[in-house]
Order: structure tokens, then sequence, then C-alpha cells
């Protein structure tokens, strides 16, 4: 079978083509990406064919749709913050991108479309854990596109047919995924950090708790979803339900690193989702056999992947996101910052 990844450059999307590459029901891996956030580093040794443009091409996407079996819409301008800074670009990117991946699709004949939506769309509900059944309540730009994008794709298997799976991923990490970038997020953050011996800085009182999940964990997910060619039109929690607290998170990569860390605690931010943990009843229905790589693993392999590869350590001290996809910055902070001139 042939599949297309979007975003297939950068952190998930780069795992996801090296773990299908080594599929033998998968003949052919297109990737397209603006590299706007990834790199082709993130695709070395990986056998796909690779197209350099938007998702927001219709033209392109024709070309990178033909004749595939499985879409995986990964493409997106990830991260809350970035969204608040510019919500018209993260709308483009991640809502109108959406939507051209699914017209693309539809004019391809209807390969199967599955879409990385985000835990961020339940918002500021408190309830735990959340459940896909949950009120969603956006609070951030990012998360009304990622809304707006799951709900294209539902209304897309009812209107026209398009068989489609929306997953909604919480906090991923593993191997590829950066440190030194403004928007990091916190797993590489603070492995880059106790690795170059800086300071761990937790905003607020650490005990507020993630759902972490492995990035091999995802891909195998990805991949069986496309291989299977699963359809759920509504969406479907891509986590396993466990509750993490970031003082846990630190004490686990003192554990991977052998590491001592020192850690700095500032202000709590506003809107900072205080505890997530996914319900994955519907994931686990849909796909029974998969065995999420439990955390002190994943953190270890991401720690050796990390000792392997310097330049991804490299100023791993980007402002942390205690989880990016749930944090708002506070407007006070959104106004002390200075314009970001760097590529992103
Ligand atoms: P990433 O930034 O590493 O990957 C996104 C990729 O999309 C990058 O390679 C980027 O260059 C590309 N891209 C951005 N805009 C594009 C455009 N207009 N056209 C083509 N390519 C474009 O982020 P990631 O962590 O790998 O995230 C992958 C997906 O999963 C995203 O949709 C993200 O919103 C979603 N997600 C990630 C997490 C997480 O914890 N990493 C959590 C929830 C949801």
């Amino acid at each position: 079978m042939r599949i297309a990844i979007t975003g297939g450059a950068g952190f998930i999307g780069g795992n996801l083509a090296h773990a299908l590459a080594s599929r033998s029901e998968i003949s052919h891996i297109r990737v397209v990406d603006d590299l706007s956030t990834g790199s082709r580093a993130n695709l070395e040794g990986a056998a796909v064919e690779f197209f350099e443009g938007s998702v927001l091409d219709p033209g392109l996407l024709d070309r990178v749709f033909r004749g595939v079996d499985s879409v995986v819409h990964l493409a997106a301008l990830p991260s809350v913050p970035r969204s608040v800074r510019d919500p018209l670009a993260s709308h483009h990117a991640n809502a109108t991108g959406t939507l051209q991946v699914l017209e693309a699709a539809r004019r391809a004949g209807g390969p199967q479309v599955i879409a990385a939506s985000s835990s961020s769309v339940y918002g500021l509900n408190p309830h735990l854990p959340k459940h896909e059944e949950l009120r969603a309540a956006p609070r951030s730009p990012y998360a009304v596109g990622k809304l707006a994008s799951e709900a294209y794709l539902t209304a897309y298997h009812h209107c026209y047919g398009l068989p489609v799976l929306p997953f909604r991923f919480f906090n991923v990490y593993g191997p590829r995924q950066p440190a030194g970038h403004a928007y990091a997020a916190v797993v590489p953050t603070w492995i880059g950090a106790l690795l170059t011996g800086q300071p761990l800085v937790v905003h607020g009182d650490g005990n507020q708790s993630r759902d972490f999940t492995y990035v091999e964990t995802v891909c195998q997910v990805l991949g069986a979803a496309a291989v299977g060619r699963v359809v759920h039109p509504d969406p479907v929690n891509l986590a396993f339900g466990t509750r993490t607290s970031l003082r846990a998170l630190i004490a686990e990569l003192e554990s991977a690193t052998g590491l001592r860390a020192e850690v700095r605690y500032t202000a709590a931010r506003v809107g900072d989702v205080r505890n997530s943990q996914a319900d994955n009843t519907r994931l686990r229905a849909l796909f029974p056999d998969v065995a999420p790589v439990p955390l002190p693993e994943g953190l270890r392999l991401t720690v050796d992947w990390f000792r392997s590869a310097p330049d991804a350590v490299r100023a791993g001290v980007g402002r942390v996101d205690g989880s990016p996809d749930q944090v708002i910055p506070s407007p006070v902070s959104r106004m002390r910052r200075k314009p970001d001139t760097g590529h992103r």
C-alpha cells in the first residue's frame, strides 16, 4: 500500500516515516512538508519520496495524494503560545490546512485520512480522565484550530463518505523532538538542561500532571490504523491514561540520565491545565493489541538518542512549556516577551 504523510519531516512525522518504511505492507511513502518547524534530517535513512511545500497548496497535494491508500495528516504549527502570538498563521496552517488536505483527498478518490488533533481541545474542563464525549472547551487559537480540524474530518465522513480517523494526541515525547527552541516541549527541554548542567525550570508547584506517550507507541497506532484501514468518524484519544506529575517526571529523568537535577520553581502560568489524563476506552476497543512503551523505558531511549545526537541538545534551555499543547502564556509574560525574529 501507498501512504502520504503531511508534516512528515517533523518530530512525530519523521519517526512515523521510519516506522512505516520498515513495514512490509507498505510499498511507498510520500512526505509533504514545508520545513517550517520540521527538518530533512528527521528523514535521513528513511526511504521516502519528499515534496517540499505547504498543505495550503492544492496543486502540490494533488501530486502527493495521487494513488495513495492512506494519508496521515500531521502538518501543523504546533504549540499553544505560538498560536496566541499569531492566531491567523495557526488557523491557516492547522484548520485551513486540514480542509485543503480533505479536499485533496476527495479529489484523489477518497483515501483514508488519519489526522492529529490534540488534547488541548478539552481546554480547562477539569473532568478526569478526559473522555471524548466531554464538552470541548478550547482556550487558545491552537485548540480551536484542532477542534475545527477534527470536526471537518467528521463532516467529510458524513457528507462525502471519506474514511477518516481523527486522533487526539496528548503529550508525545521521544527521539527527534527538538530541545533548543522557544516552544520546545518539557521532556526534550529538561533532558537538554540536564545534559548541559542547567537548571530545570518548573512553572508552579510541579504537582500538575500529564499523560505522556512515547512516540514509537504513537507510530505503532498510526501504522496499525493505516494498514488495518481503521475508520472512526469521531475523535479518538491516543494516550494510555497514565498520570505523571512534573515532579515525578524530574525523578524519572534523573534516573534515566543518572544525573541530579537542579530545579527552579517559578510562578504558575495563567491558563496552565492542572491535570491531563486520557480515557482510552475507545482506543483500546479499536487497537486492542497495542502495548505502550512504559515511561521509564521511553525516557531512557530518549536520553540515549539525545546523547547520540549532541546537536539536538544544543541550547536545550528554551522556555519550558509544561505542556506545549495546553499552556496559555499569561498576558503579562506575553507583553514582556521580545518579538521573536527566529526561524520556526
Ligand atoms: P512538528 O512541528 O515537529 O511537526 C509538524 C510538521 O508540520 C513540521 O515538520 C512542519 O514543518 C510541518 N508543517 C507545518 N506547517 C505546514 C504546512 N503548512 N505545510 C506542510 N507542512 C507543514 O510537531 P509534532 O510534535 O511532530 O506534531 C505533529 C502533529 O501532532 C501536529 O499536528 C501537532 O499539532 C500534533 N500534536 C502533537 C503533540 C505532541 O505532543 N508532540 C500533541 C498533540 C498534538
